[in-house]
């Protein structure tokens, strides 16, 4: 096989994607978020909710990163699809395993669009009782904000620009980058 066809069959240098943050910094990012939640919760067991699928590379990170005696759960919210554009639409596609009443709870996202997610998770979860309800969230595209959320750990601010990897996919495809692109043309999937 030639070099030049081996290039393009290359899912992590793919010609649609544009690096926008190196694996390296995310790591380093993901070292400093699980040092402030080890240290504002020192002495506590917090549960983190991962919210499926696209959360699951950061959670596995961050837990490892948080020095802490942790819970850990998962919750599925139905998302975009195989679309770029939010629908605005909120249900819950698996639910929890147990009772939140009486935990602090950190939910786990990989990013903040619109917030209409978050803001309907995060009361969704006080409204269970939970002592407190927590967001770490790696990446916020604040200028596309619809509903407030408050996020407590965050990882990067980034442009209004549809973002892949790092458990982030479009149509399924690029969950496993080790970093995070803006997908240059969707059309191309
Ligand atoms: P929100 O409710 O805040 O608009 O949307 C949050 C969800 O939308 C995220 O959990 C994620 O599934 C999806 N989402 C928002 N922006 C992007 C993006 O740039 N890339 C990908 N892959 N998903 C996104």
């Amino acid at each position: 096989m030639s070099s030049s066809t081996a290039a393009s069959l290359s899912e992590f240098s793919n010609t649609n994607l544009e690096p926008l943050i190196t694996g390296e910094q995310i790591q380093a990012r993901i070292s400093e978020m699980g040092a402030s939640i080890a240290r504002d919760y020192a002495g506590r067991n917090p549960l983190l909710i991962g919210v499926l699928k696209g959360a699951f590379v950061f959670l596995s990170d961050l837990v490892r990163a948080t020095d802490l005696r942790v819970g850990l759960e998962f919750m599925a919210i139905s998302s975009y699809g195989a679309s770029t554009r939010s629908s605005g639409e909120v249900r819950i596609v698996k639910d929890l395993d147990v009772a939140v009443e009486g935990r602090d709870i950190i939910v786990v996202e990989d990013i903040v669009d619109t917030g209409l997610t978050l803001n309907y998770l995060l009361s969704n979860l006080e409204s269970r009782g939970a002592t407190s309800v927590a967001l770490a969230a790696l990446l916020n595209k604040q200028e596309r904000r619809v509903k407030e959320v408050k996020i407590d750990y965050l990882g990067f601010t980034i442009p209004d620009a549809f973002v892949v990897g790092y458990g982030l996919d479009f149509a399924e495809r690029y969950r496993n980058l080790p970093y995070i692109a803006v997908l240059k043309d969707p059309a191309q999937g």
